[in-house]
């Protein structure tokens, strides 16, 4: 197995979910794969780590061998047309690299949901190795979606507007040649804002002028929904913008139809009662909404 991904493989085109599984079903690999069955997209999943969590945090995580998981990829990419993989919570350095080894020749998209901290607060990095994960896993992705935190903390800097959010987007799309595009989501802004912004800066000439690539800028501004059923949700939007793209194939239209769908969803979550702590979204509740992919 070399990893090597074949795009003319025959068949319908399928995502593969890459990340951390939350055993409460709120985030991680669970939230992504509920987001591509409710979007009528198949998808495979291999697991990064094994978390202790519920509603009300993230108690310990332990990340799987590499080679195993480096293996697991290889074989799903050599046997089904993944088009687009979706890769969440790493780990380790050493699961970096196992990720980074089998996606080396993969040629489809990769959306990196740049998973560092819960929104509970805990650290989901065993070694905080922001260095490892950037040259492994962020240098083969075409579309980066952190939050307002994860942002700040790859470009180490201080993020005070909407000037701060495009500088550090486009320092990220200069260092990075294969990112196409960054999704900043905007919900962990300002708390008492009632709007929240988010963004898709997006390169204009792939390589034109990779010292400050030209971008377009494209913002959804939407009223903020206050609810505490919000777990899970940047796995969800990451997701939900890997299957949108898939039946797409636009980043724009991905983009519009991902915010949406995340604000349905969040709205149709908030009355759930699922939980002591922060409720996850209810993805079971759009079930037949959304349409399908053949
Ligand atoms: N657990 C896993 C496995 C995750 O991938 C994530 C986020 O991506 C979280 C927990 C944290 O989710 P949240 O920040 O929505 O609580």
């Amino acid at each position: 197995m070399n990893g090597k991904a074949d795009m003319k493989r025959p068949g319908s085109k399928v995502i593969l979910s890459i990340g951390g599984s939350d055993p409460s079903g709120g985030a991680g690999i669970q939230a992504d794969l509920k987001t591509f069955t409710v979007l009528g997209v198949y998808s495979g999943a291999v697991v990064t780590c094994i978390t202790v969590q519920n509603t009300t945090g993230v108690f310990s995580f332990q990340p799987l061998d590499a080679v195993l998981i480096q293996k697991q990829i290889e074989c799903v990419i050599n046997d089904l047309a993944v088009s687009h993989v979706k890769i969440g919570m790493v780990g380790s350095a050493e699961v970096s690299r196992g990720i980074g080894m089998a996606l080396a020749e993969f040629q489809g998209e990769v959306i990196f949901d740049p998973v560092l901290r819960s929104s509970t607060d805990q650290s989901l990095t065993a070694d905080g190795n922001l260095h490892t994960l950037c040259e492994n896993v962020l240098a083969r992705s075409t579309v980066l979606t952190p939050n307002l935190p994860e942002l700040a903390a790859l470009t180490a800097s201080e993020l005070s507007g909407h000037e701060d959010i495009i500088r550090a987007s486009v320092h990220l799309l200069g260092n990075f040649q294969r990112l196409r595009a960054i999704i900043v989501k905007g919900g962990h802004g300002d708390s008492k804002e009632s709007q929240i912004t988010d963004y898709l800066i997006c390169r204009k000439a792939p390589g034109a002028d990779d010292s400050f690539p030209n971008v377009d800028i494209h913002q959804q501004s939407h009223p903020r929904i206050h609810t505490r059923n919000d777990h899970g949700t940047g796995c969800t939007f990451a997701s939900a913008f890997a299957a949108f793209h898939l039946r797409s194939g636009d980043d724009t239209e991905a983009f519009r139809q991902s915010v949406s769908f995340m604000n349905d969803l969040l709205a149709i979550s908030a009355s759930c009662t699922l939980g002591h702590g922060k409720g996850p979204l209810a993805h079971h509740l759009m079930t037949g909404r959304q349409g399908t992919h053949p």
